[in-house]
């Protein structure tokens, strides 16, 4: 398969279905995808809609806007408002709610918030002014930190020294940990996501499987990769099965990347992180080492000690464990849109309560869905 139309054949696609059907035989089966935009892929396509009903789709945690916690986001806009500083981020960011106000208000204010497409165009940003503070908001999976850990390093080798990166790396293996753990968790299996993979390799997740008794299959996000990764997942349900399999063979190895993975080594280093509506995780994230401490925002602009509560009126939480649906929220397509959002995950172009909002999962009234300019990956 070279060409995306490849990926989404008819015909393929009932051939895989006609499998899925007549292998599910047993369950009922709940596995969970891991990634947002799998969500978004299976939810656009109607994937959960075309299979049996012993075998459902339980949206994982997997959008990086949406697990970034309030407080991160608080952390932003106060460095943001700060007449020095020229704030850089991923379009996606700039919509997400913090308390009483988002990124779009700061630069409404006079604030210079900036939109770019990768971290670097940050660090060009601080090169062309060195008179400004610049910094890039560093969220996401494992999918982003290499870039982003390439961009601190490059600053430190041009001795860049207004630059800073505000980070909220997480790691998704103990995500599946404490999903696994939770006392409420329907989950049997996991299609896990590509890209993350395509970066860190299959090695952390053998001991996952073992240890939770769960099939782990690699996923892609084309409605083909979909199919063959719940059929595959399905099989493994059928036959007793928890191993992990790749079923994104033609991005992901099992040792990774190892340019990639020797680059987030040398930058980064474990720590316990927030998720949003979740609370900590231990070693679920990553930090800046000693080394690039130099380069850490919230060091330089004071504002690690800075404390949030979640608001409860949001489910977002529920939502990202796979406790409830998005349309199970009392306030989904009614006071909760993307227009205004109460949830990142309602704001994200990954988000879960976002993709049953825009392919009209309930009876909501038909509104035009802002567009995202650019947009985090992983
Ligand atoms: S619909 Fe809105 S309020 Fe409800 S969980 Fe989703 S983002 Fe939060």
């Amino acid at each position: 398969m070279k060409y995306i139309d490849e990926f989404n054949n008819p015909d393929l696609a009932r051939r895989l279905l006609d499998d899925i059907h007549a292998t599910a035989t047993g369950g009922p089966w709940a596995m969970m995808e891991v990634c947002g935009g799998q969500t978004h892929s299976i939810i656009r396509h109607g994937i959960d809609q075309l299979l049996p009903d012993s075998v459902e789709l339980i949206h994982g945690p997997g959008c990086p806007v949406c697990v970034t916690p309030l407080e991160m986001i608080d952390k932003a806009l106060e460095i943001a408002s700060r007449p020095d500083v020229i704030f850089c981020s991923f379009g996606d960011m700039l919509r997400v709610p913090g308390t009483g106000r988002d990124l779009f208000r700061v630069r409404s204010a006079g604030g210079d918030v900036r939109v770019v497409y990768s971290p670097m165009d940050a660090l060009d940003i601080a090169r062309r002014h060195p008179d400004r503070q610049v910094v890039f908001f560093g969220i996401g999976f494992e999918t982003t930190a290499p870039a982003n850990a390439m961009t601190v390093h490059e600053a430190r080798r041009l001795g860049i020294r207004n630059f800073s990166l505000l980070v909220s790396h997480v790691r998704v293996p103990p995500a599946v940990e404490a999903i696994m753990s939770a006392p409420n968790c329907r989950v049997q299996a996991f299609l896990a996501a590509g890209h993350v993979c395509s970066v860190m390799g299959t090695n952390e997740y053998p001991d996952l499987a073992e240890r939770f008794k769960v099939p782990i299959v690699v996923t892609g996000f084309e409605p083909l990769d979909i199919l063959e990764g719940i059929r595959r997942t399905v099989h493994q349900l059928e036959r007793g099965e928890h191993r992990v399999e790749n079923a994104y063979e033609r991005a992901v190895r099992a040792a990774g990347n190892p340019a990639a993975l020797r680059m987030i080594q040398e930058v980064f280093e474990v720590t316990d992180r927030a998720w949003r509506g979740i609370g900590v995780i231990p070693r679920s994230g990553w930090r800046l080492t000693d080394a690039f401490r130099d380069f850490d925002a919230e060091r330089r602009f004071d504002v690690g000690g800075l404390r949030t509560d979640e608001p409860t009126a949001c489910r977002s939480g529920e939502v990202l464990q796979g406790l409830i649906k998005p349309h199970q929220c009392e306030a989904f397509g009614t006071t909760c849109t993307p227009r205004t959002p109460l949830g990142a995950t309602m704001v994200s172009s990954e988000g879960a309560c976002a993709a049953y909002y825009l392919y009209r999962r309930l009876e909501v009234p038909a509104r035009p869905v802002h567009v995202q300019e650019a947009t985090t990956v992983g």
